[in-house]
């Protein structure tokens, strides 16, 4: 495991809460540029795989690594700022702030303090400045928020919500984009609009996603590879037909 191409890489992971075994031998290339679906029903661990990467649930057994960099154990926001932005399953924006202050909030992973920082702050931070409101203007346009950017955050529909936490993530720069569930609660025209948002972000911003869904038709539409896990187990791998339809994965749903 550990192929050249690949950004992250996950080799022999395993969690365990208490008793309860959340993941058992989960290994997973995911290559600089493409889409990579987590697929399984619920319980399956694909969130808890995502808090091993992001440094929420460390594994205790395993090693994870990102642009070759071993990052066990590594804090959730040192992790961010290497890179790695996610969303969460529920929207959690700031509420009473705008949309575009919500985006601004993303640049704090980018904002890291140190003393050589500090020392160039005010040069630097004129720098930034510019830099900072054209990548956010930048993201704007891409999403097409424009039209919401004052409204305070509550107010908007929730398919608007997403988008903005979507914005909030990109507004860091990541190379990698962690989605969770990005389609939950969603009707289906805001569906289709995360679709293709995800799809624009990706290109134009250079990025690798990996998105956990458990609409089957979602992961096929938009994924280039997927991973599907039962019990905690990979039960499926590969390019996104073949693993969506594995006879095991058939078998587990089916199955319940
Ligand atoms: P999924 O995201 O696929 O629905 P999860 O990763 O949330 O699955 O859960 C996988 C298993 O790990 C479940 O049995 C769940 O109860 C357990 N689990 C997840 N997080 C915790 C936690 N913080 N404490 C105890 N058990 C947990």
């Amino acid at each position: 495991k550990g192929s050249a191409d690949a950004i992250l890489s996950c080799s022999g992971v395993n969690r365990w809460f208490g008793g309860v075994r959340a993941l058992t031998d989960v290994s997973l290339d995911i290559r600089q540029g493409e889409i990579f679906g987590l697929v399984g029903p619920n319980g399956s661990g694909k969130t808890t795989l995502v808090n091993s990467i992001t440094g929420f649930y460390p594994p205790q057994q395993g090693t994870i690594r990102f642009e070759g960099r071993p990052i066990n154990g590594v804090r959730p926001h040192r992790i961010a700022s290497l890179g790695i932005a996610r969303t969460f399953q529920n929207v959690a924006l700031f509420k009473g702030m705008s949309v575009l202050d919500n985006i601004l909030m993303g640049r704090h992973a980018f904002m890291r303090p140190s003393a050589l920082a500090s020392l160039f702050y005010w040069w630097w931070a004129e720098k930034d400045e510019i830099r900072q409101r054209d990548k956010v203007e930048e993201i704007i346009d891409l999403l097409q928020l424009e039209s919401a950017r004052d409204e305070p955050v509550e107010v908007i529909p929730l398919g608007l919500q997403k988008r903005v936490e979507l914005a909030r993530a990109l507004a860091a720069e990541p190379r990698m984009l962690i989605l969770d569930e990005p389609m939950a609660g969603m009707n289906q025209e805001e569906k289709e609009y995360i679709v293709r948002f995800i799809l624009d972000a990706k290109e134009a911003l250079n990025l690798t996603v990996l998105i956990i869904e458990h609409h089957m038709d979602v992961i096929t539409a938009i994924c280039d590879r997927a991973l599907v896990l039962n019990n905690g187990r990979m039960i499926a791998e590969g390019p996104v037909r073949e693993a969506v339809n594995h006879p095991a994965v058939i078998a587990a749903y089916i199955g319940g």
